[in-house]
């Protein structure tokens, strides 16, 4: 069942068309990698699914619900409740620095008031055991690595229940001895059925954990497909030079 449907977004910065005809299809427990070179409109198409960026034509729908049909957007009050089901993680982790770690987990759901303190609470102890930092819940941001961070940014999107979480690269600001931690919760998400959508350079994790894997190039989905069938078999001259530059 597609829990996303987008069918041809178009998005313009000014006369910078930057997202050109734009369709792909999500399905429930879907992991799917977006890759492609930088500027090809990676982070506008997934800002433009969570409604940080106004698309110019075509139809974004979630659950069967059109956050935008062809071009004309819902109510924002239907925006708003339809992007609550949407997590984001972003590459600069976006962590409140004047809060702990927990309350950097607890702010929202808090704010939200749809359940008792003692829910959230139970609900951020759980989480923060699942991500392995239980010992770091009443940290500050500033106090923790790289990697630790962005995994409490996962976290924090974990509160809201997303039905599906988007991470625009999660492990580019990293350094490479810290991405690891990053993608093994990243990977655990994916086995605990997930659905996700990652824009990530990390070939190797597109790879082992996606199911598929969409590149673009120059505002355009040039091929979609399984990651044996596109890393191994890619169809089309673009992607194969992609392929050759990103695996050196
Ligand atoms: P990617 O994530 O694949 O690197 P982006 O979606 O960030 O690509 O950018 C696609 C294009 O849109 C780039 O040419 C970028 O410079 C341009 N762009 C992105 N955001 C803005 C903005 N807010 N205003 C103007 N141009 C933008
Ligand atoms: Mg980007």
């Amino acid at each position: 069942m597609a829990i996303i449907e987008v069918s041809n977004l178009k998005k313009s910065f000014g006369n910078l068309e930057v997202l050109k005809n734009i369709t792909f299809d999500v399905n429930k427990n879907d992991v799917v990698a977006v890759i492609g070179p930088s500027g090809s409109g990676k982070s506008t198409m997934l800002r433009s699914l969570v409604q940080l960026e106004d698309i110019n034509a075509g139809s974004i729908s979630f659950s069967g619900e059109y956050l935008v049909k062809d071009g004309i957007y819902s109510k924002p009050q239907e925006i708003k409740r339809i992007t609550a089901k949407m997590g984001m993680v972003f590459q600069h982790f976006n962590l409140f620095p004047h809060l702990t770690v927990k309350e950097n987990l607890e702010l929202a759901p808090k704010l939200v008031k749809k359940e008792s303190s003692a829910a959230i609470e139970q609900r951020s102890a759980e989480i923060l055991e699942k991500i392995g930092l239980t010992e770091r819940a009443t940290a500050y941001p500033a106090n923790l690595s790289g990697g630790q961070k962005q995994r409490v940014a996962i976290a924090r999107a974990l509160m809201m229940n997303p039905e599906i979480l988007l991470f625009d690269e999660p492990t580019s600001a990293l350094d490479p001895e810290l991405t690891g931690e990053v993608l093994q919760v990243m990977k655990k998400l994916a086995e605990e059925h997930m659905t996700m959508i990652v824009v990530t350079h990390e070939m190797g994790f597109a790879k082992e954990v996606a199911n598929r894997v969409i590149f673009m190039d120059n505002g355009e989905i040039v091929e979609s497909g399984a990651p044996t069938e596109l890393f191994d078999h890619p169809q089309f001259d673009r992607t194969k030079a992609f392929l050759n530059r990103s695996y050196k």
